[in-house]
């Protein structure tokens, strides 16, 4: 007998083979399940990493995609948060151990044991694989589903499950705010949240981008300033200049250059994660007592502040809306920084 929900899906089968569509079944809705239809999935650079296993090796058949929205079409006999039709967003994690200190304390994305991602991870069972949003239906715990205002459409609201919690989550932490001159490294899918959410939270905010291409869109996305790194000279000209700089750059590049463009007590948090390690060597950091720092996306609470934050500042991403058959061209685009500013797959059309 069949049991489950059937998915129809795009998948990565192999580090090196394009994607292409692949089915399967998701579980049947348990007392505090929330099923719900996919209607957009952004595309993360996360998910170009996890599938080429740039991070080491992926559990393949894949179905990426951690940046998810949809309606509400059914709910288990138990669930009290969602009702059917509701506009909902499913982000990086769908289950974690909610024992340790971490899930006790709020902070789920950290979970002591290891939350359990939406996809390349497994159930809370240990044992069936997750699979995530490049898909047309999910089945979640109605714990780890957000609730999408209805000022924020459903396309632009899927990149703030990702990209736009990875930047408010440590632009609040290190109190970006009035008197604050924060840069962001990179204006890709999180670069450009960042430079939206800083300008709301009253920052100053510079954009350090690898090339001059971005300047004007930077500057018509709030940014204050625009700083190409092509020109070396710029790392003498900005040294000392910020309070904090946040790195969303995805390839591996000499980190040295960026600490001495903070101020005393500074700090450098990167969420980038490239392929291979990034180099530093100690003294920039001893010489001004600055700080390097890291930050993983957000705790489901901190998710629903961004979303609400979002909905109230009118605060959206920049998306080019795709067909899930042009995925691998989409890839290609992002991995040559070619996105505006964000590809979200429409999946009404799989
Ligand atoms: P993205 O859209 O591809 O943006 C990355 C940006 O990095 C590009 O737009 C580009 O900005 C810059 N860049 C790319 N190649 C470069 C190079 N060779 N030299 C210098 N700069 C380069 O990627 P994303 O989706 O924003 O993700 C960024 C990174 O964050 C990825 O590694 C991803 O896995 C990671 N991530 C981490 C978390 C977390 O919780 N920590 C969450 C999500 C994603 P410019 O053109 O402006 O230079
Ligand atoms: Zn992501
Ligand atoms: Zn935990």
């Amino acid at each position: 007998m069949n049991s489950g929900i059937q998915a129809k899906a795009i998948a990565a089968f192999s580090p090196k083979e394009p994607l292409g569509p692949y089915s399967f079944n998701r579980r049947d809705p348990k007392e505090h399940d929330v099923v719900i239809d996919i209607k957009y999935c952004g595309i993360c650079h996360s998910d170009i990493h996890t599938v080429r296993s740039e991070w080491g090796q992926a559990n393949y058949p894949v179905v990426p995609g951690h940046e998810i929205s949809g309606i509400v079409r059914a709910v288990g006999s138990q669930v009290t948060k969602f009702e059917i039709g509701d506009h909902v967003g499913v982000g990086c994690f769908v289950d974690s151990c909610r024992e340790c200190s971490s899930c006790k304390n709020q902070l789920e994305q950290y979970c002591l044991t290891g939350m359990n991602g939406t996809y390349n991870s497994f159930e809370k069972d240990g044992k069936t694989p997750t699979q995530g949003g490049y898909s047309d239906v999910i089945v979640v715990d109605e714990n780890y589903i957000l609730n999408i205002p209805d000022s924020l459409p459903l396309d632009k609201a899927a990149p703030l499950l990702c990209a736009g919690i990875t930047l408010y989550s440590p632009l609040k932490h290190w109190n970006a705010g009035p008197g604050k001159k924060v840069a962001i490294m990179g204006l890709g899918g999180l670069g450009h949240m960042g430079v939206k959410i800083a300008r709301a939270l009253g920052a100053e905010v510079t954009v350090l981008s690898h090339t001059d291409q971005k300047k004007e869109d930077a500057l018509k996305m709030g940014a204050h300033h625009f700083v190409s790194t092509k020109d070396q000279s710029v790392f003498q000209k900005y040294a000392g200049r910020f309070d904090l700089i946040i790195n969303t750059i995805s390839a591996n590049i000499n980190m040295g250059d960026y600490f001495g463009l903070l101020k005393l007590d500074g700090s450098l948090v990167v969420v980038g994660i490239p392929e291979s390690p990034l180099q530093i060597h100690p003294f920039p950091l001893v010489m001004q007592r600055r700080s390097y720092a890291g930050s993983l996306i957000g705790s489901i609470k901190e998710t629903q502040e961004m979303l609400n934050f979002c909905a109230q500042h009118n605060i959206v991403p920049e998306i080019e809306v795709i067909n899930p058959d042009q995925i691998n061209a989409a890839y290609e685009r992002v991995i040559k920084s070619d996105v505006r500013y964000r590809f979200v797959i429409d999946l009404a059309k799989i």
